[in-house]
């Protein structure tokens, strides 16, 4: 049990506390207990065992009692009364972006209204519109936001379908019937998000696979599952299936036809028709009629005189084509690590902490940005603090080996397109990104408008997130692309390419437009904790599906040249 977890379960308590009306400052100290434990760089388990858990911030005796309660028990009394007392979907309701607790209480005590659907239908017929507030500019918003959910339904985050494609590979290895399997699909090819699982599997014996799965996992209700072959899901509702081959021979042809896209994989069997090999169901002959038997897929792209794909960039706009080699980037080029918070924001761990895990990684610099003082709620820097900070790296870099700490700052731009500091504070920095964080409600016009102040500001030296989609949560804002990356390039502001798995921002399917006008990259983790370093392969998985080398990332250069990209008046 990780702190996350536990952080939910707290912030789930005051959602349910606040339906029932319970005192307010209880209601909020739960939720402030919440994001206390997941800023909390050392885990709620290790403290309890210390008998510590009380020296958190706002964590009294009830609070702690309550969190022993979860740990050791895996349930919280308190929570199944609340939950009980309502329709469980209520808590679902807050999947619309912008809704809040406060109202979904007001739809659900003066309408009765517990699910999306029922939200939808109100809003339409125009009992929504009884409510005082609830005007029709308003009312158009939560129906985009209605639809918004809706269509997240059933989506998975990255790092979550990989946990599960693990538990159910891991599984498979244990039967004895099974001599080799794989994943494969959108998760192998890194897709954004994920819908289903998709596995391959080499035995002769599927159907007693079939059946050790079968009385493991569910199969997934027959009218959601269209398809031929059984779907299975897992305990938290990822679908999966599996493909069979019993021929080692038919192995490779499986993994590229499973792999994808449709796309690529028509232009394979082009280059296949062209090179004289056929390629029918899972065999693959060569013109004489003898089956070949390639042991790896690189093997087979050799044979056609192609350089190996890898599976993220088999994607419909990387198509095979002779005068681009695929020169990509590799994780192992990154050599500093950007846009990285600590304790002195919002982040779980210290700055010292923060910087030797990444030289324990191989990183050779780090460029700390905690947030500005305009994000109050992630605990955004003040002038004075700012000082203070820069003067505890000064004191890390003359105690650090391995590892420098550059000092950077992940700045609000404000509505009007300003920075959240003047100049002076600024020029303090060796790097400044430039995100937006708040006032997300802006036309097309506007968020254009504010992004191109931003980009021209003579200290910005990238843009962070720079759609500010939250995957599953927030839709990006809308903003002319093509101006900003022409303005990205004129004003020599790099566009960040933000591999939290949240975000994945600058999406991929921009990067190559982006890159074709010249515009530099950062792949930066947006870390708020230690094992937020990890994000990094996310963000190369999707700088590689966008066709980027790493002569196009900044921070696959030298501290020194990294430093030096920058222009600063
Ligand atoms: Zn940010
Ligand atoms: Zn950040």
């Amino acid at each position: 049990m990780d702190n996350i977890q536990i952080s939910r379960i707290l912030y789930e308590t005051a959602f349910w506390m606040e339906m029932a009306g319970e005192n307010a400052f209880a209601i909020r100290a739960h939720s402030r207990a919440g994001t206390t434990i997941k800023r909390c760089g050392r885990p709620v388990t290790t403290l309890l065992r210390e008998k510590k858990l009380q020296t958190l911030p706002g964590i009294g005796a009830g609070l702690a009692k309550s969190i022993e309660e979860y740990v050791t028990t895996g349930k919280l009394q308190q929570l199944e009364e609340l939950r009980s007392q309502f329709p469980r979907s209520l808590y679902g309701l807050l999947r619309i972006p912008d809704l809040g607790t406060k109202s979904i209480r007001l739809f659900y005590e003066t309408l009765g209204i517990a699910t999306l659907e029922s939200l939808k239908e109100n809003s339409l017929n125009g009992e929504l519109a009884k409510l005082r507030g609830f005007g029709k500019k308003k009312i158009e918003k939560l129906l985009a936001g209605i639809s918004f959910a809706e269509a997240q339904e059933g989506k998975f985050l990255l790092p979550r379908a990989e946990r599960a494609a693990e538990e159910i590979l891991t599984f498979l290895k244990t039967l004895p019937q099974l001599q080799k399997c794989a994943v494969t699909g959108d998760l192998r090819r890194y897709s954004v998000i994920v819908e289903e699982l998709h596995f391959i599997v080499l035995s002769s014996e599927a159907d007693t696979v079939l059946d050790a799965l079968k009385e493991k996992y569910e199969l997934q209700p027959v009218e959601k599952n269209e398809k031929a072959f059984p779907v299975f899901q897992t305990p938290e509702g990822i679908p999966f299936h599996l493909s069979f081959v019993d021929e080692a021979s038919h192995w490779i042809p499986l993994m590229l036809a499973s792999t994808g896209c449709a796309e690529h994989l028509a232009q394979l069997k082009t280059l296949c028709k062209d090179n004289g090999i056929s390629w029918e169901g899972h065999v693959l002959t060569d013109s004489a009629g003898k089956t070949l038997n390639f042991e790896t897929e690189e093997a087979f792209y050799e044979a056609l005189s192609q350089p190996a794909y890898p599976p993220e960039v088999r994607e419909k706009i990387q198509l095979i084509s002779s005068d681009r080699p695929l020169d990509l980037v590799e994780s192992s080029d990154i050599r500093g690590l950007v846009h990285c918070h600590s304790t002195w924001s919002d982040g779980a761990h210290s700055v010292e902490e923060m910087a030797l895990a990444s030289s324990e990684l191989g990183y050779e610099y780090m460029l700390i940005t905690d947030h500005s003082r305009s994000s109050v709620v992630a605990n955004g820097l003040s002038e004075e603090t700012i000082i203070e900070q820069h003067q505890e790296i000064d004191r890390l870099n003359v105690k650090l080996n391995g590892i420098r700490v550059l000092k950077g700052i992940e700045a609000d731009i404000l509505r009007d397109g300003s920075l959240d500091y003047g100049d002076d504070i600024l020029k303090t920095f060796d790097w400044v990104i430039a995100s937006v964080h708040n006032g997300l409600d802006m036309t097309e016009k506007e968020a254009t408008d504010r992004l191109i102040r931003a980009i021209e500001h003579p200290y910005t030296a990238a843009l962070g997130h720079p759609s500010g989609r939250q995957l599953l949560l927030r839709p990006a804002y809308d903003f002319d692309l093509e101006k900003i990356l022409d303005a990205a390039v004129a004003n020599q502001v790099a566009l960040e390419i933000n591999a939290s798995p949240r975000r994945l921002d600058l999406d991929w399917r921009y990067i190559r437009l982006a890159a074709e006008k010249g515009v530099q990259f950062i792949i930066s983790p947006d870390a708020h904790r230690i094992a937020g370093l990890q994000n990094v392969r996310f963000g190369v998985a999707m700088a590689r599906k966008g066709g980027l080398s790493s002569c196009q990332i900044l921070n696959s250069r030298s501290e020194k040249e990294f430093l030096q990209w920058q222009k600063k008046p």
